[in-house]
């Protein structure tokens, strides 16, 4: 049987396999070899893939993932829906390790990354304002609460370039602006998922406070291992949190937000 699914799952830092039933198999596209093999499983009568964003033993680091590898490869198998957990670091106070983010909006501070599927003979201009998926939200949201965890419905990431973490005026700076969130490897997955007109839902799970609150009620500086054992210590909320959406995606799926995401734009 061809290679095909309807949803893709790129797991973030702390989450490198999914399903246990499947198969790994190997992906290459016309921009180049993806973060690691696609593994492909069934689940509530869909074929889904998952792709670690880092690769498996997190080998790959932010500014160094092929982006449009991994977007292109769910494209060829024919995903129409992306799940793209993250781990953030929080800008406000309220919002708490541990609690679950559907991001809905971001500001990029990246630089030099592979951004677009556009670059060659023609000039499209999509519009990025609405990368993120909202019937995707809607149906995270309910899967957040039906598990009970604490989960603000929208957000703004700043994606910063990383590795490094941001220095604490950096991060002041974020905080005073209202934003919300802070990660390293949301865009440009969020604006190449539009180009290939796949609906893209973002779930960020706060594994700690950003340095700029750091000395704010107790507030402690964070370390990556930090990050990866809070990611680790919710992995199973996330996980279920993911099973809940995919089992309430409706078959035949279309998304008018989405999937036609090109029209207009000089495509
Ligand atoms: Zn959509």
């Amino acid at each position: 049987m061809k290679n095909r699914a309807d949803i893709g799952i790129i797991g973030g830092s702390g989450l490198y396999e999914f399903f246990d039933k499947g198969e790994w198999i190997h992906v290459d596209t016309d921009y180049g070899k993806p973060s690691d093999q696609v593994f492909l499983s069934n689940y509530a009568g869909k074929r889904v893939a998952f792709l670690p964003r880092h690769g498996r033993g997190h080998k790959i680091a932010p500014h160094k993932i092929n982006y449009r590898a991994n977007i292109q490869a769910f494209k060829d198998l024919g995903v129409g829906v992306i799940i793209a957990p993250t781990a953030v670091g929080s800008l406000q106070s309220h919002i708490k390790r541990g609690d679950f983010v559907l991001c809905d909006d971001f500001v990029d501070r990246t630089w030099g990354r592979e951004n677009t599927f556009f670059d060659k003979d023609k000039v499209i201009h999509i519009s990025s304002a609405d990368c993120y998926c909202d019937s995707l939200r809607d149906l995270a949201l309910s899967s957040c609460r039906d598990i009970g965890v604490n989960v603000h419905p929208s957000g703004v990431a700043v994606v910063v370039q990383g590795p490094r973490f941001s220095g604490a005026a950096e991060s002041r700076w974020f905080t005073s602006m209202g934003w919300d969130v802070v990660n390293m490897t949301q865009y440009p997955e969020n604006v190449l998922a539009r180009e290939a007109e796949i609906c893209y839902l973002n779930i960020s799970l706060v594994t700690d406070y950003d340095v700029g609150l750091i000395g704010e009620k107790g507030i402690e500086a964070v370390s990556f291992d930090e990050v990866v054992k809070v990611f680790g210590e919710n992995i199973e909320k996330l996980k279920k949190v993911i099973l809940g959406i995919i089992d309430n995606v409706p078959d035949g799926y279309s998304c008018d937000q989405c999937h036609d995401a090109l029209k207009g734009a000089g495509a």
